[in-house]
């Protein structure tokens, strides 16, 4: 057997051990449409453990739809999404790609956590309950187990001393800061923060900046951080993804970015922020 011949017939992924560890997050090839409209078309984009990649762009690009399809909460029209190196919207069956089924799609999301602009906790349950609901529901901990971590989760976000308290009575920033706690507490290997602090009061967007800031400064979990915190965002992210009209347009380091953009686009983008 020709083995160089063999070797260069094998995927590029299996191949090249050498040059570092495998993706956790890739999109390739990803179109999204909802009826008629096109809201991406075609997402490439890998995300290398730890990595912390800020997603900017004007309102309407397919941020937010790219975050939800990593939390399986919108399907792929085209193309693949893979999470540590196995698909996330599709399986394999008898040596043929098909459809996630449901027990898949389930397993695969406890791998991801994901914030929202509108924190969506549990209102009729109180702080404590809000984290550790979905640790003993999803992944079984008795609830001795589920408490230690939430609490230490809740201390980490600034909140130990408000576990009995129900969200009604939190501030948007401390709401943000559960449902922070809600999501790190399934010990997730990416994290979505999308427009996290889009929607609080200014005086209470640096709080919650501050949690991602001491979560990021840990390391260990990627993160893909949509956002319109420009200074935010060149201050965290180890890559910048500019996204216009449902395509990368840009990408590169914060200073590459903001400093340096290329495109006209980027430019005109920025501009705004200035
Ligand atoms: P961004 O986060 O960049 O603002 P989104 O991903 O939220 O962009 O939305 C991209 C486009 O897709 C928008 O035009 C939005 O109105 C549309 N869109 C998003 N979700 C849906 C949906 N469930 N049904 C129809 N259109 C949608």
């Amino acid at each position: 057997i020709d083995e160089q011949a063999e070797e260069a017939k094998m995927p590029q992924q299996e191949r090249s051990p050498v040059t570092g560890s495998q993706p956790i997050v890739k999109y390739a090839g990803v179109t999204k449409s909802y009826g008629d409209l096109q809201v991406l078309k075609g997402i490439d984009l890998e995300m290398q453990p730890g990595e912390k990649v800020a997603v900017i762009g004007p309102s309407g690009s397919g941020k937010t739809t790219m975050g939800r399809m990593l939390m399986t909460l919108e399907e792929p029209t085209e193309g693949t999404i893979e999470l540590d190196g196995e698909l996330l919207w599709h399986m394999e069956e008898k040596g043929k790609l098909v459809r996630a089924n449901e027990k898949h799609l389930h397993r695969m999301r406890c791998n991801v956590g994901m914030v929202f602009q509108h924190f969506n906790l549990f209102p009729h349950m109180n702080v404590l309950r809000n984290v550790t609901e979905a640790p003993r529901k999803v992944l079984g901990l008795s609830k001795e187990e589920a408490e230690e971590r939430a609490v230490s989760m809740l201390g980490k976000v600034g909140l130990a001393d408000k576990l009995k308290m129900h969200p009604s009575n939190l501030s948007g920033g401390q709401k943000q800061r559960v449902a922070i706690a809600r999501a790190l507490v399934m010990r997730p290997k990416v994290m979505v923060f999308d427009e996290v602090t889009s929607a609080l009061d200014p005086e209470l967007v640096g709080e919650v900046l501050e949690v991602i800031r001491e979560i990021a400064e840990e390391g260990e979990m990627a993160m893909m951080l949509i956002t319109h915190e420009m200074d935010f965002a060149k201050e965290i992210a180890d890559r910048v993804i500019f996204g216009a009209d449902g395509r990368i347009v840009e990408q590169g380091t914060p200073e590459e970015i903001f400093d340096h953009p290329k495109s006209e686009r980027l430019q005109s983008f920025l501009q705004r922020f200035r």
